[in-house]
């Protein structure tokens, strides 16, 4: 399958990895919007938050569960933002689902 996230989770993208495990891999964003920005994926493809059910979203509450620990290991001490973009109007690039964790400044409002 022709998708970014999953060539980085195979490796056959390079990324600067922050965490992985069975189920997810962190990243830092290639073009960061805050001091800190990470990319936290499942490492399944699952396109967008559009396509989340019963089935397969117990990887989200993984994802989230290992957030803070992320927040914390890369030094983010003020709080931090997680993001999901979820289709074109939100400005979705990259069609496998994906947080964005943001912080290292304080962010102001979302909009
Ligand atoms: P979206 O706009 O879909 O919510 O977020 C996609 C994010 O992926 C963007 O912030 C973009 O900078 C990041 N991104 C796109 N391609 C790459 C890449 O090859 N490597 C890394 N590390 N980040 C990427
Ligand atoms: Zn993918």
């Amino acid at each position: 399958m022709d998708c970014i996230f999953c060539k980085i989770v195979d490796g056959t993208i390079p990324s600067k990895k922050v965490y992985e495990d069975d189920k997810m891999l962190a990243f830092y964003d290639i073009e960061p919007a805050a001091p800190v920005h990470i990319v936290m994926v499942p490492k399944e493809h699952i396109a967008s938050a559009d396509e989340l059910n019963e089935e397969n979203s117990a990887v989200v509450a993984h994802i989230f569960s290992k957030a803070g620990e992320i927040a914390k290991s890369v030094g983010l001490k003020g709080g931090y933002r997680i993001v999901n973009n979820c289709g074109p109007d939100a400005g979705q690039t990259v069609f496998h689902i994906h947080f964005h964790l943001m912080g290292g400044k304080p962010l102001g409002k979302m909009c």
